[in-house]
């Protein structure tokens, strides 16, 4: 299970200094250290962890903790809200465009899981958003991925928009926005290219594709599995082509938390959804508050 060795560490701390009737600055102290242990044994990148450390620990100690009647509680409470402000606070929603066409740019490494979220985000977004989906097929490099598209489309009953792999990434987009307007889609969703790893003419590639076609968000798909390096890659895709939110997959699997903790904090950039497992319907809204809670117990 996800976070497993995070909750069983974090729930076993608090549940010490939950029962006290009066805690002291070295109880805090005492607890901060285990909490420190826990979340760099989860993987958490360590900048976030010395800043939750300090944020929680300041508010530990303040005098309306300190004197309340039940300061154990209270500890408790502020590290659950201070888990959930490090996870971004509020869902953070889809942004629609005000003139239809929504255009959702998916990007990320080869493996995240991006084209699986391309076609899980369109069922989102036709269920629960009432909307009528374009899927773009713009990895020219891998025809495998264009058919993965494809396949995805027929099972789905979701138009699939392709040009094969002899047409430019930028001019697949140009032909599908039009295309969007003709069948009047009111969403757009880009399966761009993955690679292995981040390498710059992938990004101009990117850069290219988002300038066309202005996107009212790009989704970079990472997953969680991957840890730090998930953060890393959030970070550079932010830095060079700027992402408005992320998409943690394979939640599912045991993760131990690192990525869905840090994220939000290295980029500044909200998880909008997570990864539950290989089918189509197994794409949620991340909930800050109710992730925080799953961990606390
Ligand atoms: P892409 O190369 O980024 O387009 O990755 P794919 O969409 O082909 O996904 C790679 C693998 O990850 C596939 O086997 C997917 O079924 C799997 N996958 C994607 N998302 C999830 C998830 O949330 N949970 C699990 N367990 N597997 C996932």
């Amino acid at each position: 299970m996800a976070f497993e060795g995070l909750a069983q560490r974090l729930q076993g701390t608090l549940q010490k200094i939950k029962g006290k009737g009066k805690i002291n600055e070295a109880d805090v102290k005492e607890m901060m250290r285990e909490v420190r242990f826990a979340l760099i044994e989860a993987d958490v990148n360590l900048k976030v962890v010395k800043e939750f450390i300090k944020t929680v620990s300041e508010r530990a100690v303040g005098q309306d903790v300190m004197k309340s009647l039940t300061p154990g509680q209270q500890v408790v409470k502020i590290v659950q809200d201070e888990l959930t402000n490090l996870m971004g606070g509020e869902q953070n929603p889809i942004q629609f465009a005000r003139k239809s066409p929504t255009v959702i740019m998916m990007v990320g490494l080869q493996g995240a899981g991006k084209t699986t979220t391309t076609g899980k985000l369109a069922t989102v977004l036709r269920k629960r958003h009432n909307k009528k989906p374009l899927l773009v097929a713009a990895d020219i490099y891998r025809p495998a991925a264009i058919q993965q598209l494809e396949t995805l489309g027929k099972q789905l009953t979701l138009p699939v928009f392709s040009m094969g792999t002899d047409v430019s990434p930028v001019e697949i987009a140009r032909k599908a926005l039009e295309e969007a307007e003709k069948e009047y889609h009111d969403v757009v969703i880009i399966d761009t290219a993955g690679r292995l790893h981040v390498d710059e003419k992938l990004m101009q590639e990117l850069k290219d594709i988002r300038e066309l076609s202005k996107p009212d968000e790009i989704f970079l798909v990472v997953d969680a599995m991957t840890g730090q390096d998930a953060v890393n890659v959030a970070k550079s895709f932010d830095d060079t082509i700027g992402i408005t939110g992320v998409i943690l997959t394979k939640l599912d699997g045991d993760t131990r938390g690192g990525a869905a903790l840090s994220i939000r904090s290295v980029t500044q950039k909200p998880i909008k959804f997570v990864g539950m497992g290989e089918k189509m319907d197994a794409l949620e809204p991340f909930h800050p508050e109710r992730m925080a809670s799953r961990i606390l117990g």
